[in-house]
């Protein structure tokens, strides 16, 4: 469901023609996609990377998280949030979501230990989390937050963009979100020194070659996860289709809950913030697991071309599929110095009862930006009328 074409082919072309790749060259893609990020989500830093994961785990060194430092993950994400704090030796404590399917600020709390460094919430499907909750668990425990915002570019809360209003927040370019090359991703932050070490881990602990953005923090060891050139270009066409896209999904979500979900009587997933909503999924919670599969069933026979899904079948992206985690398999296994078991902390399938009820009492509509509303006015009623 991509927007692109000949303005993206025609950007990728002028890169190459220059023969000039360098993402730290005068003019690059990178520093001009940066300073447009910068300005379109309101922030002070963008840095992009090579991918979501690649800025969730800078935006953890940035933030000083390594063995033993407990990182607080909702059991609905992609499984790199939970995966990322693995990767430094950290440990990712898992909390329940709520009924809007963001993390519970109440579990929150009751997940927090003395180990306790980090909060990640997660803007999962382009749905704002508790914010305000949030930000007030972290003031009180000086805990920090790392947004997750990988599927959530341009989306907002109580008017602030999605990514902002943490200590740092993480975007995703990759294949299956709203603006995308392929792969790629962005650590946003409004304070420099996370932003400087951050940037430094990224590229191979030196900062290279950036006489105009001298950075104050003294180098340390890191690797390389810098954007390519010609993916910058890609994104800096595809960061001006962002509005649109968020208009036109927002425009007929609400023609859904209007045309359909009013009209059937169905419930509504609550959302934390309506208006910041990015709309890529319209949720309705049903009473039971059957009642879900039931309509799923009856859209798809009726109208396949309206997605539907129930997310507790989405595979990686809840918990009880976190093989690596629930097994506490890292890189640090067969490394004796860093035993991943020290804290004592045990995983298991039913650990989050709440989530898994909540999943399997959701039905997901996807919404498609670019299907005419006439369309779907056809297939709302065509739905109405079978029942
Ligand atoms: C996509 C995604 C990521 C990872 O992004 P990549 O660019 O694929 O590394 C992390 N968290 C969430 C919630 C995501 O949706």
């Amino acid at each position: 469901m991509y927007r692109i074409g000949n303005k993206e082919v025609e950007a990728v072309e002028k890169v190459i023609m220059s023969k000039n790749f360098w993402r730290y060259s005068q003019n690059s893609e990178a520093k001009q996609f940066e300073r447009e990020l910068e300005d379109e989500i309101s922030v002070k830093h963008a840095l992009v990377m090579s991918s979501g994961t690649a800025s969730l785990l800078c935006g953890l060194v940035a933030l000083g998280i390594g063995p033993g430092d407990e990182v607080i993950v909702p059991g609905y994400t992609f499984i790199s949030t939970a995966l990322v704090p693995m990767a430094l030796g950290a440990i990712p404590v898992i909390a329940e979501v709520d009924e809007t399917l963001t993390i519970d600020p109440e579990d929150i709390k009751k997940k927090i230990t003395p180990r306790t460094r980090v909060i990640m919430p997660v803007h999962i499907n382009g749905l704002p989390c508790n914010m305000k909750a949030i930000l007030e668990i972290a003031k009180q425990h000086g805990l920090y937050v790392l947004e997750d915002a990988c599927q959530a570019v341009g989306g907002s809360y109580q008017g602030k963009r999605l990514g902002t209003l943490g200590d740092a927040g993480a975007f995703s370019f990759n294949y299956y979100k709203t603006i995308s090359c392929g792969e790629g991703g962005a650590l946003i932050s409004n304070n420099t020194t996370t932003y400087e070490k951050a940037r430094i881990y990224h590229d191979a602990g030196c900062a290279f070659f950036s006489p105009d953005q001298k950075v104050k923090v003294p180098y340390f060891a890191g690797v390389n996860y810098r954007m390519s050139d010609i993916l910058s270009s890609i994104m800096r066409i595809q960061l001006g289709r962002l509005d649109g896209i968020l208009k036109d999904l927002r425009q007929r979500k609400n023609f859904l809950i209007e045309n359909l979900c009013i009209p059937m009587g169905w419930k509504l997933s609550p959302v934390n913030d309506e208006d910041g909503d990015c709309s890529i999924k319209l949720g309705i919670m049903f009473e039971s697991n059957q009642e879900v599969t039931h309509w799923i069933d009856k859209v798809n026979t009726l109208e396949p071309g309206l997605k539907t899904e129930c997310p507790l079948y989405s595979d990686r992206h809840v918990y009880i599929n976190w093989e690596a985690v629930l097994e506490k398999r890292s890189i640090f296994n067969d490394c004796k110095q860093l035993p991943f078991t020290d804290t004592g902390l045990n995983y298991s399938k039913d650990m989050c009862p709440k989530t898994l009820d909540y999943l399997a009492r959701t039905m997901y509509f996807l919404i498609n930006p670019d299907m005419e509303i006439a369309e779907l006015d056809r297939i709302c009623k065509n739905i109405k009328d079978s029942y």
